[in-house]
């Protein structure tokens, strides 16, 4: 299970800052990403080995009207979705009614809500924290988000309540083979694709009535490969097509992707690449996964159409040029076979292992062929590469000045190692360490 931590709050009491402290891991992959704006609305963090997803809700303050009535909704939304909550108060402002009114709303709800003051710096801890008691609850927790003070211990606690099950500590089982995250907007076509996928004759499934997940993990079989397709659409658990059709959660969408080994995106042809797609691609990203985009509803349209819509795709996810693209036809079934064999090679290249002589071979040929820039006089230089991980494969390296290692450069020796490697379908993590 990876928890989901929503943090509410007033505008202005370090919802952000600590949102950006709790998912800062991630950040130096998407900086390799430069064609993806994101809000900051989800991410991903780690607490020690735990994965877990962030929300920040904005602000709210429980009392707003009109517009911002709706943009609370939204907010209460994210409440309804998560785990915990983490209620944040500003040590400096002390209790406001907005905050009063805030908490009058949380006691409503039947999660757990941990109290958060934040800005403890520089005021006086226990004025501070007396004036928060007075909401008659039984912990605060102080922190100072932009130091990150208090926050372990806040973490420590709320993690408290997700002990880590058997299945996370335990490395993956194998058995169940190939994991597929079949995720998208409403309407683009999942289920069409989930039954598709399914309903070839080549496949076997295995179910596994009454999941509780959120999803429905569907084990089957095809051409002798394993694999687990997780169907954030619920097809499985309608009876029939007419059955409510499931309301879109992103952060099931969130943990789906976390989950898997492969991700499917599905767009609608006809619609393009709005908001959400970029949220769940970026998501996708900066969880390390394996990706295979499917253009759906390609059914229908002229050839002008086809061409206007590839250039336009083409233009706006060129900063995931390591996907491989299909043109498909869910409810024709054009073009679903070979989504397969997308989903095989993003598997493989995300799961070999690396050799670390053919590493080190591959990187001292990058440096032959286009040596790194000087730093100060001196040539930055890079010695040795091993591998760090997979899923998504890291490649770390071993030289000196590797902090100057220059953007472009580092896209060269990514370009490098993704051909000499045949590395398809997945981003790859370079990693430097330094010796000085
Ligand atoms: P949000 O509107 O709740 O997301 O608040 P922000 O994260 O944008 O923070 C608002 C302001 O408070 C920014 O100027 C932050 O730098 C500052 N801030 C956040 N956390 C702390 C803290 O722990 N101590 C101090 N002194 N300032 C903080
Ligand atoms: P979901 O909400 O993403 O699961 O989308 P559905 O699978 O329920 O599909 C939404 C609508 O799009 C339905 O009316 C489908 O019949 C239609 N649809 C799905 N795939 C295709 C396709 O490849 N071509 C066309 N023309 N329509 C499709």
């Amino acid at each position: 299970m990876v928890p989901v931590i929503a943090l509410v709050g007033r505008p202005n009491v370090g919802k952000s800052t600590l949102f950006n402290r709790l998912t800062k891991t991630r950040d130096a992959l998407v900086a390799n990403f430069p064609g993806l704006t994101r809000d900051r609305k989800y991410g991903e963090a780690k607490f020690d080995s735990r994965h877990f997803i962030v929300i920040d809700t904005g602000g709210i303050t429980g009392d707003e009207e009109g517009l911002d009535a709706e943009m609370a909704g939204q907010s209460m939304q994210a409440i309804d979705e998560a785990d915990a909550v983490l209620f944040m108060l500003d040590s400096r402002a002390g209790l406001t009614a907005s905050d009063q009114l805030l908490a009058n709303h949380l006691r409503q709800i039947s999660k757990p809500v941990f109290y958060v003051a934040n800005k403890i710096d520089g005021v006086n801890p226990d004025v501070a924290m007396a004036d928060f008691y007075s909401l008659g609850v039984k912990k605060i927790h102080p922190t100072t988000a932009t130091h990150g003070k208090g926050v372990r211990q806040l973490l420590e606690d709320v993690f408290e309540l997700f002990p880590q099950t058997e299945e996370e500590a335990e490395p993956e089982d194998e058995d169940r083979g190939v994991k597929i995250a079949v995720v998208g907007r409403p309407n683009v076509g999942k289920s069409t694709l989930v039954n598709r996928m399914l309903g070839e004759e080549r496949v076997v499934v295995y179910d596994h009535p009454g999941t509780t997940r959120d999803s429905i993990y569907i084990d089957y079989e095809r051409e002798g490969v394993n694999y687990t397709l997780i169907d954030t659409a619920g097809v499985r658990r309608r009876k029939n097509v007419k059955e409510t059709v499931e309301k879109f959660s992103i952060v099931k969408a969130l943990k789906a992707i976390d989950d898997t080994n492969v991700v499917i995106l599905v767009l609608d042809a006809h619609e393009g690449i709005v908001d959400q797609d970029l949220h769940l691609l970026g998501h996708s990203i900066d969880a390390g996964r394996a990706l295979v985009v499917a253009i759906n509803k390609w059914d229908g349209l002229d050839a002008d159409q086809k061409n206007r819509i590839k250039s336009e795709l083409d233009r706006r996810l060129q900063f995931i040029d390591f996907a491989e693209i299909h043109f498909i036809s869910a409810l024709h079934g054009t073009g679903v076979g070979h989504l397969y064999e997308s989903i095989d090679n993003a598997y493989r290249s995300s799961t070999n292992k690396l050799q670390t002589n053919k590493l080190t071979q591959i990187l001292e040929a990058a440096v032959y062929d286009h040596a790194p820039p000087m730093v100060n006089g001196r040539r930055i230089k890079l010695r040795y590469a091993h591998a760090g991980g997979f899923n998504p494969p890291i490649i770390v390296i071993h030289g000196n000045q590797t902090a100057k290692v220059p953007a472009s450069y580092q896209r060269y020796l990514e370009k490098t190692f993704r051909r000499q490697l045949d590395l398809v379908g997945t981003p790859i993590r370079i990693e430097f360490k330094s010796s000085e």
